[in-house]
C-alpha cells in the first residue's frame, strides 16, 4: 500500500502549477452546481427516510426490464463497448423515427453540450448565446471553451423575450441555446416560436433546442420540432435518457441534428464515453414502454395534485409542463426560500433552492411519486403553518 499523505504535498501557493500557469479559461471558474445527494443528508441530519426531489429524477425509479438487463449483463464489464454504440443508435433511431446518421450519443446529454461547443465555437472569437437563467452546463462548457457567454432576461413570467433574444446574436453567435420546456421554470412555449426563431437568428448559428423534459409536456407535436427537423439544417435537439426513461446515473443522453454535422461531432467525440452499461440500459429503457408510460402518467398526475396543494397552501406556482415545479412562499411567510429549503433538509426532504440559478425567492421541487409528495406536502405545511 502507498502512504502518500496529503500534508507532504508543499502548500497550494507553492504548487508548480498554480492557476496563472494553467488554462486562463479556469480562472474564477463557477463548477456545475448539482443538489444535494441522499448520502449527504443522511450524514448530516441523521434522517432515516430521505425524499429526494431535488434534481428531477424519475419518480417511479429505475424499469424492472432495465435492472434484470443490467443484473444479466455485469459479467460484461470487461469489454470496450463497441466504438459509438451503433447498436445503441440504430435502436434510438428507429425509437425516436429519425435517421441514424442523425444521431449524437453521449455521457448524458452534457457530453452532447460540451461536443458541440468545442466542434462550433472559437476561443477569443464567437459568443454562445443563452437566456438568463438557464440550464448551467452551457455557461460551464461556454466558460471552459474560453467563449464568450451572453445571456438575455427570461421576462417576469419566465417567458422568452424573442426580440430581445435575437437582437443579442451576431455574426459570431456559434450557439444559441433554449431549454424547452425550460428548467427551472417549466415553461413550454409552442413549436411555433422556436420554427420562427430558427428563421430569424444568423444562419452560421446553430440553435439547440434542449427538450429534457419534452415528452412530459404530454404533446410533442405542439412543442417540439423533433418531426421536422429535416426543414431545420441549423436547429440540433437534445434530449436524455435521466429523467422520462430513467437513467440518471447511467449517463445517457442524445442529440439529434443535420447529418454532416452529426458526423463532425461523432469523429471527436471520445470512443468509449457511452459505456457498455450504458449501452444495455439504454436498450431496455427504450423496450420497457409499460414502465416508462406508467413514469409519464404518474407526473402528470401528480404535478398537478403537488401544483393544486401548493396553491392551497398560499404559494404561487409558476405553471409547469415538466416534471418539476417552480414556486415561491406565501406573500406572509415568515420563512425565506432558503430557510425553508434548510428546514425541508432536517425534516428529510431534499428539494432545490435557486439560489445558484440567482432566484433567491424560488424554490424547485421534482415531482416524486405519490407517497414521496405526499411527505413532501405534509412537511410544507408543517413549516409553513407553525
Ligand atoms: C436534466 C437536464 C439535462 C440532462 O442532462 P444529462 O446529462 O442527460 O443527464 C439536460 N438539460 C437540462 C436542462 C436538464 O435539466
Amino acid at each position: 500500500m502507498c502512504a502518500l499523505n496529503i500534508k507532504s504535498f508543499a502548500a497550494a501557493d507553492n504548487c508548480p502549477l498554480a492557476v496563472t500557469r494553467l488554462n486562463p479559461a479556469l480562472q474564477n471558474f463557477t463548477p456545475y452546481s448539482a443538489g444535494l445527494s441522499i448520502e449527504e443528508i443522511r450524514e448530516k441530519y441523521g434522517v432515516e427516510r430521505i425524499v429526494k426531489l431535488a434534481s428531477n429524477e424519475n419518480p417511479l425509479g429505475a424499469s424492472p426490464m432495465v435492472q434484470e438487463t443490467l443484473r444479466k449483463n455485469t459479467g460484461s464489464a470487461f469489454r470496450y463497448v463497441q466504438s459509438g454504440n451503433p447498436k445503441l443508435a440504430e435502436a434510438v433511431a428507429q425509437y425516436f423515427g429519425v435517421p441514424q446518421e442523425c444521431i449524437v450519443l453521449g455521457n448524458g446529454s452534457d457530453e452532447v453540450i460540451d461536443l458541440l461547443i468545442r466542434a462550433k465555437a472559437v476561443a477569443g472569437v464567437h459568443n454562445v448565446l443563452a437566456f438568463r437563467p438557464c440550464f448551467s452546463m452551457y455557461k460551464v462548457q461556454s466558460a471552459l471553451c474560453g467563449v464568450e457567454f451572453r445571456q438575455v432576461d427570461v421576462d417576469e413570467n419566465f417567458h422568452f423575450p424573442w426580440d430581445k433574444f435575437i437582437a443579442a446574436a451576431d455574426e459570431n453567435t456559434a450557439i444559441a441555446f433554449v431549454t424547452t420546456p425550460d428548467n427551472p421554470s417549466g415553461y413550454c412555449p409552442p413549436v411555433a416560436e422556436i420554427e420562427a426563431l430558427a428563421k430569424r437568428l444568423p444562419q452560421s448559428c446553430l440553435l439547440v433546442v434542449d427538450e429534457a423534459y419534452m415528452d412530459y409536456t404530454g404533446n410533442e407535436e405542439a412543442y417540439s420540432l423533433l418531426s421536422r427537423l429535416n426543414e431545420f439544417p441549423n436547429v440540433a435537439i437534445l434530449r436524455t435518457f435521466s429523467k422520462s426513461f430513467g437513467l440518471a446515473g447511467m449517463r445517457l443522453g442524445f442529440g439529434v441534428m443535420h447529418p454532416q454535422l452529426a458526423d463532425y461531432i461523432r469523429r471527436i467525440r471520445p470512443p468509449f464515453s457511452v459505456n457498455i452499461m450504458a449501452e444495455f440500459a439504454g436498450k431496455a429503457a427504450l423496450e420497457d414502454q409499460t414502465f416508462y408510460r406508467t413514469g409519464l402518467q404518474c407526473v402528470q398526475e401528480e404535478r398537478a395534485r403537488v401544483s393544486n396543494a401548493l396553491e392551497a397552501l398560499g404559494c404561487f406556482v409558476y405553471p409547469s409542463l415538466s416534471n418539476f415545479i417552480m414556486f415561491t412562499l406565501p406573500q406572509n411567510c415568515q420563512l425565506t426560500a432558503q430557510s425553508c429549503f434548510e428546514a425541508l433538509l432536517q425534516k428529510g426532504v431534499i428539494i432545490r433552492p435557486l439560489t445558484s440559478y440567482n432566484l433567491p425567492k424560488n424554490l424547485r421541487v421534482s415531482i416524486g411519486n405519490h407517497e414521496e409528495n405526499g411527505i413532501f406536502l405534509a412537511a410544507l405545511q408543517e413549516l409553513l403553518h407553525d
